[in-house]
């Protein structure tokens, strides 16, 4: 459903802005997680053909997977086309996408985040097997690197940085999740 208002929502207006600076910064955890995967599957593989042909598709599903919630997550955010976005990936989804309802935000978040899921297991899942079988420091590495970066970093900096002050936090399912308090 599309609403006719294409400005950014009122309820976000005294909301925390982010520079482009601050919006790179948090699209680097990302990002991080994309190379490293991509490099994952050309070490793993020795450069073999199969090895090109899987590292290029996980660089295709990570980037595309950023458009995917652009397109189908972020049209229904509060902070679409605003610079309250921790990623700036709102104000890029107005290049594609209107505005459209909010009250749908947790629905869309629930049934598109699945999409991306696969990209934080896809290269632990290539590269722990051949780290078994022929051991490699480097590979070794850039598995743990990896790791740490897509189930440590990537998970705190969103929930304790860009989302913490987000005021649909209470809406959406990942600070359900992940914004708890300890304890
Ligand atoms: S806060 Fe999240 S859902 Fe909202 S516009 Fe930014 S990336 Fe999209």
């Amino acid at each position: 459903m599309k609403i006719s208002n294409n400005t950014i929502d009122e309820s976000c207006s005294n909301t925390r802005e982010y520079t482009f600076a601050q919006e790179l910064v948090n699209n680097i955890p990302y990002m991080a997680m994309t190379i490293l995967g991509t490099a994952i599957f050309i070490v793993g593989f020795g450069n073999s053909l199969w090895g090109l042909i899987g590292a290029a598709v996980y660089l295709v599903y990570g980037v595309a997977g950023a458009f995917w919630i652009m397109i189908f997550v972020c049209p229904y955010c509060r902070y679409w086309n605003s610079r309250s976005c921790p990623c700036g990936y709102g104000r890029i989804a107005a290049r594609f996408r209107d505005k459209s309802v909010i009250e749908c935000f947790e629905e869309k978040f629930k049934k598109h985040i699945p999409v991306i899921v696969p990209l934080w297991f896809i290269p632990i899942l290539a590269g722990l097997p051949i780290v078994i079988s022929k051991f490699s420091w480097i590979l070794l590495v850039l598995l743990f690197i990896f790791a740490v970066d897509a189930f440590v970093v990537l998970p705190l900096i969103s929930t304790k940085h860009g989302c913490k002050d987000c005021p649909q936090k209470d809406l959406c399912p990942w600070m359900k999740i992940k914004g708890k308090p300890a304890g």
